[in-house]
């Protein structure tokens, strides 16, 4: 068998072409002239294959990513690498240098090309709902038999706001709050997306007690379907937490609430109870953690501890908690109420 040759090059080639020869008529990459990317002006979220996502990724991470999409590099051409020089053309043109190089059939091959990158800015889904003022659900936050204090109310306001965040995190794109207003008798809470309305409203509830009311109505027709809006009434209860109450011939704090009833702490045997909504509507309030002070123990006997009253340093006899027994000399928390001198812990 006599040694075959490059038809082109004279060279010893073992069939056709030798390596390169072949290299010289293959084209090792291909380059569209144009990619494209589209990015929120407002929030810079990226829209890939038409759905938009909230990425933090810079500008050039992105032209990066598209042009290793879009270029086509030859199967035969081996540990390809490719490297993207930008340059920019203004605000929303650039033009990529990109080069590949690799091991074509063992040669070191090299090739590179040019690619016009088109920003796109438009604004996202979300953004725009923002910008338009589209609502989906309402929670308004209210008193029961009171005006809501106004921490209860600050609080709310920050569950609602980080909810927002963590909920629109977690890919619920309408997650957004579009105004937190607030009104007489409480807050109104404005929300892009009825699932995110529902589960501040449910929280809400969670924290403070109270009733939840759900009602929607229907405000119109989008792409042929119904679109409603829905308001979640919150109504806290008229015990707080941290509220000291006299009910059932105790002293009680309350420590939390669920959907039916308020969890209380004894004050003076520490037994947790609970109470039902109609008995928490007739329960005696003597005062508030908030309200209690510091003090000392001076004495203790059985049932009762003396104290100095934390304004006027008189000594004076407070109930003696059983499940906390300090010692004279101790710093106590003290509220003053209407029952005698409760000692907190
Ligand atoms: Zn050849
Ligand atoms: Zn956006």
């Amino acid at each position: 068998m006599k040694p075959s040759i490059c038809p082109r090059c004279g060279q010893p080639s073992d069939e056709g072409l030798c390596e390169r020869c072949l290299l010289q008529s293959t084209e090792i990459m291909s380059c569209p002239p144009q990619v494209e990317i589209t990015v929120c002006s407002v929030c810079g979220s990226v829209s890939r294959e038409g759905h938009w996502q909230a990425e933090d990724v810079t500008l050039e991470d992105l032209i990066n990513e598209a042009l290793h999409r879009e270029v086509r590099v030859h199967a035969d051409l081996k540990k390809p690498v490719l490297s993207v020089d930008l340059s920019s053309r203004g605000d929303t043109i650039y033009v990529a240098e990109v080069t590949v190089r690799g091991l074509f059939k063992g040669i070191e091959a090299e090739d590179s090309c040019q690619v016009r990158v088109k920003i796109l800015r438009h604004s996202c889904d979300r953004c725009s709902r923002i910008a338009g003022k589209y609502f989906e659900g309402l929670v308004q936050v209210r008193g029961s038999d009171r005006i809501p204090e106004k921490a209860e109310l600050e609080m709310a306001r920050e569950m609602a706001l980080s909810m927002a965040d963590s909920t629109f995190k977690r890919g619920d794109t309408f997650a957004f709050i579009q105004e937190i207003k607030d009104v007489r008798g409480g807050v109104d809470i404005i929300v892009g997306s009825t699932t995110l309305g529902r589960q501040i409203a449910k929280a809400l509830q969670q924290r403070f007690g109270g009733r939840l009311l759900e009602s929607r109505k229907l405000v119109g027709c989008k792409d042929g379907r119904d679109v409603y809006r829905t308001t979640f009434l919150v109504r806290l209860p008229r015990l707080c937490r941290g509220d000291v109450i006299w009910a059932r011939g105790d002293i009680w704090e309350v420590v939390g609430f669920d959907v039916k009833r308020t969890y209380l702490n004894s004050l003076r045997t520490g037994a947790r109870s609970t109470l039902s909504d109609d008995d928490a509507e007739q329960a005696e309030i003597l005062g508030s953690r908030d309200g209690a002070k510091s003090s000392v123990v001076v004495a203790r006997d059985d049932k009762v501890v003396e104290i100095l009253d934390p304004q006027s340093f008189e000594t004076v006899a407070a109930i003696r908690p059983l499940h906390h027994d300090p010692e004279p000399g101790q710093e106590v928390l003290v509220l003053k109420t209407d029952r005698g001198y409760v000692l907190l812990r």
